[in-house]
């Protein structure tokens, strides 16, 4: 849950950095990819009795993709990415994808959807492979009367709104959502004795399906209210099962001091192909420019580490001189003026932290954002610290922190309560905030 809860704060902090992101990309792994078949083939078996083969050929496209967008080869110059690997049931991996395009390259009218993504059938006769493509990887369906048992089905109907409806140019309506274009050109394919034309394309990038060959679903997405459910949908947590291990066996209930009888646990349910992907030590998650998590504490308040066999005076000893990540950040600005317009979550634009020697360095190269760990507000003197945090500049000790316009206070609240951060339940309604970007109704309240 921790494990999520701070993949989730890293995606923020890439929103907080770049605002929202542009493209969520969904590849789904394709059983019948040469390099899977070329391997199950000639031995007789099928991709679902090798979920190594499957999981090694999907990260190895994976990887490519993800280096093809950072490079800017499919859409241009990109800011940021995220992945995030989620299995179905006994299914293959599919991945989603959040891709924050560089400043000009940003989609803003239809034309400029149009440039990337299609959900049209090219012109079988210029493209016939393009085409074969749209008609293998790209439908929807059929569902609905054709096929009510399709996993889009939802009391009857297609969950996902399909088929769509003609439309002669690519809109994006107030709320920002999209809508492509689909000519009724009359191309159209027919599966389950059910005529499938535009009406029916997933939206996809042509360079895209020709290099991967896979359902790659591409979507526009810069809209401020979908934000929340690309989050909930890229961070959501393995799909979990209850398992009761009831003894069947007659003979044994002789032996009634078995507990487990009336034991369940509650499982996680991996399949094949994930517990293939989790022994590789494959990440389920993945993102960049890198997302520093920034440790900070109160003065002697740092977390310490030791060895369960150690004496207690040997560990104090150790660490009673011992700089932490935060308190070298005062020692850097101490020494150099470099970072006194940042505050602490921003120094990693501009500073690397070296964990072995505990010294903060000028960057040469790269790009890292910050992030503040995040403290429930019930804490106390710490919770109102990192608030200071949040608006301080270049701080050379714990007392600079609590100093404004050269006057010192005693506490970190005082300094809150001065510059006005907590007028009017701001820091609640703040807290709020912070949470609700996070968060859907029920973990909230
Ligand atoms: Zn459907």
């Amino acid at each position: 849950m921790r494990y999520m809860f701070n993949n989730c704060q890293d995606a923020m902090a890439i929103c907080k950095r770049f605002g929202y992101p542009d493209l969520f990309i969904t590849m789904t792994c394709n059983a019948n990819w040469k390099e899977i078949q070329d391997f199950v083939t000639p031995r007789g078996l099928r991709a679902d009795d090798r979920p190594d083969i499957v999981a090694r050929v999907f990260k190895m496209k994976l990887n490519d993709l993800m280096s093809n967008l950072k490079k800017g080869k499919i859409f241009g110059e990109v800011q940021a990415g995220t992945y995030t690997i989620e299995f179905q049931k006994r299914g293959l991996p599919h991945a989603h994808i959040l891709i924050w395009l560089q400043g000009e390259g940003k989609l803003k009218t239809g034309d400029d959807i149009d440039k990337v993504i299609s959900a049209e059938f090219p012109d079988p006769v210029l493209y016939p492979a393009l085409s074969a493509a749209v008609s293998n990887y790209m439908m929807h369906g059929p569902c609905g009367f054709a096929n009510m048992n399709y996993a889009c089905m939802k009391n009857g109907k297609c969950e996902k709104f399909f088929p769509k409806q003609f439309q002669n140019s690519t809109t994006i309506d107030e709320e920002g959502y999209p809508k492509y274009r689909r000519r009724d050109t009359g191309v159209s394919v027919t599966k389950k004795d059910i005529v499938m034309d535009n009406r029916y394309v997933v939206p996809y990038n042509p360079d895209l399906l020709m290099r991967y060959h896979a359902h790659i679903n591409v979507e526009y997405c810069n809209k401020s209210n979908s934000i929340k459910y690309l989050f909930k949908y890229v961070n959501k947590g393995p799909d979990r099962v209850s398992v009761e291990i009831s003894n069947r066996d007659k003979d044994s209930n002789k032996e009634k001091g078995v507990d487990e009888i009336n034991q369940y646990y509650d499982c996680k349910y991996l399949s094949p192909c994930e517990a293939a992907w989790r022994i590789f030590g494959f990440y389920i998650h993945d993102k960049w420019p890198p997302v520093n998590r920034l440790s900070f504490h109160l003065p002697n308040e740092q977390s310490v580490t030791f060895k369960d066999h150690e004496w207690i005076d040997t560990v104090v000893e150790r660490n009673q001189d011992m700089d932490t990540e935060f308190t070298t950040w005062f020692k850097a600005n101490q020494e150099s003026e470099l970072g006194k317009d940042l505050t602490y979550a921003e120094f990693p634009q501009r500073f690397v932290y070296d964990e072995d020697k505990r010294i903060w360095t000028v960057r040469k190269k790269g790009f890292s954002i910050g992030r503040l760990n995040y403290i429930p507000m019930g804490t106390g003197e710490l919770f109102y610290m990192r608030v200071l945090l949040t608006i301080q500049k270049g701080c050379t000790s714990f007392d600079s922190i609590k100093t404004v316009n050269g006057v010192l206070y005693q506490t970190y609240k005082e300094v809150c309560y001065i510059l006005g951060l907590l007028k009017d339940d701001r820091e609640y309604i703040d807290g709020i905030k912070e949470a609700s970007d996070l968060g859907s109704g029920p973990q909230l309240r």
